[in-house]
């Protein structure tokens, strides 16, 4: 596990800025949510963590080592994505040991991370289905699993879950979070659904166009929200 330090970030596109300036401190082994409405710029800073888009200016740090110029490769973080993009010509098992066969790994190495994450996922029994064999709770699993053989230092969640249904949903949040307890990896979840953000979270970060609102624990953002959006965008129904 490591910190994550995100200093006075600032991302352009072109001559349109779209974060302004977002500092955030996320400690080792913390869950931390990202949540805001739909482009306010929770996936472009994520992916700026991962190092899948350049900082435009101020900087992130992974483990106290600055990452500006580092590529995703190097910087042991792992990410799971909205739609899992699950490889559908590879087994479950294929699809969990792709990243540690492009890696070189060995293959014990690569043996014993699969079956460990597929303990830990509870996914024993399906190594050898493919993706379309197998229901949208268990290729969600596989997602992780392909994180999780990566013994990353950081996970990085985009929206996993909405495409899921509610009753899943709910399941998975549960699983999610437990996964992380387990492990302690520190990880940043990105989510528009507050229920995800106050169910889920050590630490929440409030985001609005492009700049942070309140960071703080649920219950604080619940007790004391700095200001009529947090008020609004927590106490809303999702
Ligand atoms: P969110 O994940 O919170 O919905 P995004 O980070 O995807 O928001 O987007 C933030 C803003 O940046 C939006 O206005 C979006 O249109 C813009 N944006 C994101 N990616 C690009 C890109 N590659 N080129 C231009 N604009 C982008
Ligand atoms: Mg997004």
């Amino acid at each position: 596990m490591a910190s994550v330090s995100i200093r006075n970030v600032r991302k352009s596109f072109g001559s349109t800025e779209v974060l302004h300036g977002v500092s955030v401190e996320i400690a080792d082994g913390e869950f931390v949510v990202l949540v805001g409405p739909s482009g306010c710029g929770k996936s472009t800073l994520l992916r700026m963590i991962a190092g899948l888009e350049n900082i435009t200016s101020g900087e992130i740090a992974i483990g106290g080592r600055v990452v500006n110029n580092v590529p995703p490769k190097d910087r042991d973080i792992a990410m799971v994505f909205q739609n899992y993009a699950l490889y559908p010509h590879m087994t479950v098992r294929d699809n969990m040991a792709f990243s540690l066969s492009l890696a070189k790994a060995p293959k014990q190495v690569i043996e014993a991370e699969v079956g460990r994450a597929a303990r830990i996922l509870g996914l024993e029994g399906l190594l050898h289905r493919y993706p379309r064999q197998l229901s949208g709770g268990q290729r969600q699993r596989v997602a992780m699993g392909r994180a999780i053989v990566r013994n990353p230092q950081v996970f990085l969640f985009d929206e996993p879950l909405s495409n899921l249904d509610a009753k899943l949903r709910v399941q998975m949040r549960a699983e999610i979070r437990e996964l992380q307890m387990r492990l302690n990896t520190t990880t940043v979840y990105v989510t528009h659904d507050q229920i995800e953000a106050m169910t889920m979270a050590d630490k929440i970060v409030v985001m609005n166009s492009g700049h942070v609102e309140q960071i703080g624990p649920p219950l604080e953002l619940y007790d004391r929200p700095a200001n009529l959006f947090v008020a609004g965008f927590i106490g809303s129904p999702a």
